[in-house]
């Protein structure tokens, strides 16, 4: 990595990192509405995020720190720098009380995309991860990712330790699923013993999900594993014979020893689905949102196809930290889903879908 820094002292990491959490503008939690002071070089960038909100015009958002980072970010958008990123070294505000942060801005130059204007998140959410402070928006995880921009899929293990096997694992999911590289000799039928359900819908900003009360569970090599969650991609992560679907709906399901089974099940864009309506109906429209489910709303068995036959493989979790040891499942006949119900899903979630890994010779077992 060739990065172009520049030093600044400042006195301690966390001071610095509430430097950046007051001054850089948090999406909803800001605390405090001051009056706006926008920055004119900023606004003809064009913004896959929604729009920033308001800068408050504080004293601290006047500190040269701030100024440097504010000017680091308004090259990153005027495209003479590739990425804008924040270096705290770690020792240094271990020890003392001078930590010494760095603003480094690393002229990539290569190629064209992905100026995305997410920079100043970046920097908003590694300020805060340095700092030990839980990520505010979205996640679960303690770190701000994404699917595009300067915390798309090619940046996850940067983001955290903890999701260096985005990067370093060889048995990451999604894949291209080919025919070529299944073996001969299907493997067992998947037990499906799904039941009328409640639950709640969250939207976790990054997908809508389902959690599923309720005993739901999957028997697979003679192992019972209990179905915890359900969520969407758009569009569907897994590639079958060069084959893409406009979404998949994966049933998370855990066994007693806490493995992960999942079951992804592809939809086309056809007819209305019936059992997708049931939680689009109650679809929470904001990150973090949470949507209680009436009792037994909800039946798995409704969205599951006809044929149930399936391809087995070795993978991951398919956002950070990209766990590996997931059984995965995926059922080979599509179901339909309604244009206008897509819609509804992509308004929200324009993209949600990490690219296709290396299968890195794995091999696919054809179930029943
Ligand atoms: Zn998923």
């Amino acid at each position: 990595m060739k990065h172009h820094t520049t030093s600044l002292a400042l006195p301690a990491t966390g001071l610095l990192a509430s430097l950046l959490l007051t001054a850089l503008p948090a999406s909803a939690n800001s605390g405090h509405a001051a009056p706006a002071a926008h920055a004119p070089a900023a606004a003809a960038a064009p913004a896959a995020t929604p729009p920033a909100a308001a800068e408050p015009a504080s004293a601290a958002a006047q500190s040269p720190l701030v100024q440097q980072v504010r000017a680091a970010v308004a090259a990153h958008k005027s495209g003479q720098v590739k990425q804008v990123s924040l270096v705290i070294n770690p020792a240094e505000a271990r020890t003392a009380s001078s930590a010494a942060p760095r603003v480094a801005a690393a002229d990539h130059g290569g190629h064209g995309g992905g100026t995305s204007g997410t920079s100043r998140e970046y920097i908003r959410a590694k300020a805060a991860a340095l700092a030990g402070h839980a990520e505010p928006s979205g996640g679960g995880h303690g770190a701000h990712w994404d699917y595009e921009g300067e915390n798309g899929p090619d940046r996850w293990s940067q983001l955290k330790p903890e999701f260096n096997a985005c990067a370093l694992g060889k048995r990451q999911s999604p894949i291209h699923i080919q025919s070529t590289d299944a073996v001969p000799g299907p493997a067992e039928p998947i037990e499906f013993h799904y039941s009328g359900s409640g639950g709640s819908v969250v939207n976790n900003g990054h997908t809508i999900q389902v959690d599923i009360q309720g005993h739901n569970y999957i028997k697979v090599r003679g192992t019972a594993y209990q179905l915890v969650q359900f969520h969407f991609h758009h569009p569907a992560e897994e590639k079958v014979n060069y084959k893409g679907f406009a979404m998949v709906a994966h049933l998370v399901h855990k066994n007693e020893a806490g493995q992960l089974a999942v079951v992804a099940v592809l939809m086309d864009v056809g007819a209305n689905n019936p059992f997708m309506q049931k939680v689009w109906t109650r679809m929470p429209l904001d990150t973090n949102d949470r949507v209680p489910l009436p009792d037994e709303l909800l039946n798995l068995n409704e969205l599951l196809p006809q044929d149930q036959r399936y391809y087995q493989f070795m993978g991951s979790l398919t956002t950070p930290p990209c766990t590996e040891g997931v059984l995965w499942m995926v059922l080979k006949q599509p179901v339909t889903l309604g244009a206008d119900q897509l819609k509804l899903f992509t308004r929200l979630f324009p993209m949600n879908a990490r690219p296709v890994q290396a299968v890195n010779g794995r091999l696919v077992r054809e179930g029943m």
